[in-house]
């Protein structure tokens, strides 16, 4: 799976800054070619002197609203295509952020997994994007889909970005070592872990593991797990 992100602060996502990207388990999934991180800043892509990505919405009301044009040849150089002409766009998904797009969930993360290969993210700044971006791409025979992480507003579309490579990559074979479940195989989502020690004492004290986890009674304890999980 490719991901290009486009930003106008790419520095949020630099290796050398510690990217959350760049550790752990997205850090390996890369160096295995799993997975592929571009980083793609927006202001590259304008012609004038200042490298001018936004200006004033109409209408009025204050802030700043993305323009369409360097999207486009953002978009265009990603893909290497003029005019946005591409001639298989099946596997790919062009996905704007926004706070009133589709709330995005693990079912999500693993049907675009299943079903793209390369998934260009918007990360829009300020009051959001030019909205006719939408009708130009669909025009021309794009996938596209506006998301949301959650019901509250952020600065930009940087960490939302970051939220979607994490939940996409970890549903992508082979991206999650054997140490590592995917919750669905192992034992659903948000179900509580313990490890040792088996009795913790603090301020005198006990606190302890579920007596059914060191029964070793497998059943009892699969049993226990799925009451446990909210999947
Ligand atoms: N006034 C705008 C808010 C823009 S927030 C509006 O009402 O839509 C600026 C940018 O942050 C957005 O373009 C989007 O890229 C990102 N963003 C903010 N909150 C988000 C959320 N909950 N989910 C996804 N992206 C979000």
């Amino acid at each position: 799976m490719k991901f290009d992100i486009i930003t106008i602060f790419p520095k949020i996502f630099s290796a050398k800054g510690g990217s959350y990207l760049n550790e752990s388990i997205l850090k390996r999934a890369q160096k295995n070619k799993l997975i592929q991180i571009k980083i793609h800043n927006l202001r590259d892509f304008t012609k004038d002197k200042h490298r001018k990505v936004d200006d004033r919405p109409y209408g009025g009301g204050p802030g700043m609203v993305f323009k369409i044009e360097p999207l486009i040849k953002a978009i265009s150089s990603i893909l290497r295509i003029k005019n946005l002409e591409l001639k298989i766009k099946k596997k790919i998904k062009v996905i704007l952020f926004s706070p009133s797009g589709k709330q995005f969930d693990n079912k999500m993360a693993a049907n675009l997994s299943k079903n793209y290969n390369q998934l260009i993210l918007i990360s829009g700044r300020y009051e959001g994007i030019d909205a006719r971006i939408k009708k130009v791409l669909y025009d021309s025979g794009f996938k596209i889909q506006e998301i949301s992480i959650g019901h509250y507003v952020l600065t930009g579309g940087e960490l939302p970005a970051m939220v979607l490579i994490d939940a996409i990559s970890r549903q992508i074979p082979g991206v999650l070592g054997k140490k590592e479940s995917l919750e669905e195989k192992g034992h659903g989502i948000g179900v509580p872990v313990y490890t040792r020690p088996e009795e913790f004492i603090y301020k005198g004290k006990k606190y302890k593991v579920p007596k059914v986890l060191l029964s070793g009674d497998h059943k009892k304890i699969e049993k226990w797990l799925n009451k446990k999980t909210n999947r």
